[in-house]
């Protein structure tokens, strides 16, 4: 079928994307024919990062409207889970689900219930109730000192998804304990480019990626004449203010998403030294071990969550979990001045140079 009837094709960029970890290549030169490209001027800012759509489609009026679906249901996702938005649905349950159970869409269930599943395949490494730790770190950085030994004993009274009650018939969230708050910033990236890249395959694109501040999810068409998307890794000890990068390998994916979790850009800094972003819920400390891992896997939600939790995990940890896992690969790079990669042994599989 596909074969008989050409399809013209037409690609719209929707943002220009300064990408925290991973750039797509084109080297600014579109590969498409001149005639067949239109560009969207917006960029947008989304989830506290910028966002790019790229959608193939057989006319640019399909890559257009596939793009604002796109966008809506990254907008959507955003609204329903911010941790920063007052009146997200997530500051909803944590104001008040410990005084009783609290209704929440869908979406929002859906993301609760696969982060309690990512809880237990990490053992609690990846955990949405550390938002009392992350509250303590936040502080921390704005007070300029560290918390003490006591706040973060007390903390950790108030973290661990065994705390956290779903009731799935009713679809609601409760809290076991007074003072729980959920964050769901280690894994509502990744939801968000599902859910984006369903929007776009229902509205008509053959293909595309949806890339938000560094976590990529492909689909179907690569660009003509190439066998499979081209992402860029940055080099986490070259990354620059001005984002200026350096590139330490390329993937090529097709049908495939990948998430970068890394303490070179997003830090707290105590006195003079940077703190990860990520914490381990068992301590309440911040993790240290690695700079940078990248997961790849099927959909963005797992890449998003399992790169939070191998941070946590470690290298010997976090790489036997991956290796335990079908079709998920893994590549780290520890903490120290020279970058050294360690990966799954089936990542090669990606690797382009
Ligand atoms: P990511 O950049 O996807 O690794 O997400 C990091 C964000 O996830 C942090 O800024 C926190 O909001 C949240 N977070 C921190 N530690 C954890 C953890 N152990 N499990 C789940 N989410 C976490
Ligand atoms: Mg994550």
């Amino acid at each position: 079928m596909k074969d008989k009837r050409p399809i013209a094709i037409a690609i719209t960029v929707g943002i220009v994307l300064i990408a925290l970890h991973f750039l797509i290549r084109t080297g600014g030169k579109s590969p498409w024919p001149k005639d067949r490209v239109k560009e969207d001027s917006s960029q947008r800012l989304v989830m506290g990062t910028f966002g790019r759509v790229i959608a193939v489609a057989g006319d640019s009026a399909t890559a257009l409207k596939s793009i604002e679906a796109a966008f809506e249901e990254i907008a959507t996702v955003q609204k329903l889970m911010s941790y920063h938005k007052e009146d997200s649905q997530i500051n909803n349950v944590n104001r008040n689900a410990y005084k009783a159970p609290v209704k929440v869409s869908e979406r929002t269930f859906e993301v609760l219930q696969r982060s309690v599943e990512f809880s237990g395949i990490t053992g609690g490494a990846f955990d949405i109730t550390v938002g009392p730790m992350v509250d303590l770190w936040h502080s921390a950085g704005q007070r300029g000192s560290a918390p003490t030994e006591a706040q973060l004993q007390q903390a950790r009274g108030k973290v661990g998804f065994q705390k956290l009650i779903l009731d799935a018939n009713e679809m609601t969230v409760r809290f076991a304990v007074d003072g729980m708050k959920l964050d769901l910033g280690g894994i509502a990236k990744g939801y968000a480019i599902d859910k984006a890249i369903e929007a776009m395959r229902n509205s008509g694109s053959l293909g595309g990626m949806v890339d938000i501040g560094g976590d990529i999810r492909c689909f179907a068409a690569p660009p003509p004449g190439k066998k499979r998307w081209r992402i860029a890794l940055q080099d986490p000890g070259e990354v620059t203010a001005t984002f200026g990068s350096v590139y330490l390998l390329t993937l090529g994916l097709a049908e495939s998403a990948v998430a970068t979790s890394g303490d070179y850009r997003r830090f707290v800094l105590v006195e003079g030294q940077k703190y990860s972003h990520i914490i381990s819920p068992a301590t309440s400390s911040t993790v240290k071990e690695l700079s940078s891992v990248s997961i790849i896997a099927a959909t963005a939600i797992e890449a998003d969550a399992l790169a939070t939790a191998i941070s946590v995990m470690g290298q010997e940890k976090g790489i036997a979990l991956i290796e335990s896992l079908e079709n998920v690969e893994a590549i780290l790079i520890p903490s120290g001045p020279t970058p050294q990669l360690i990966q799954t042994k089936g990542a090669k599989r990606y690797i382009e140079k």
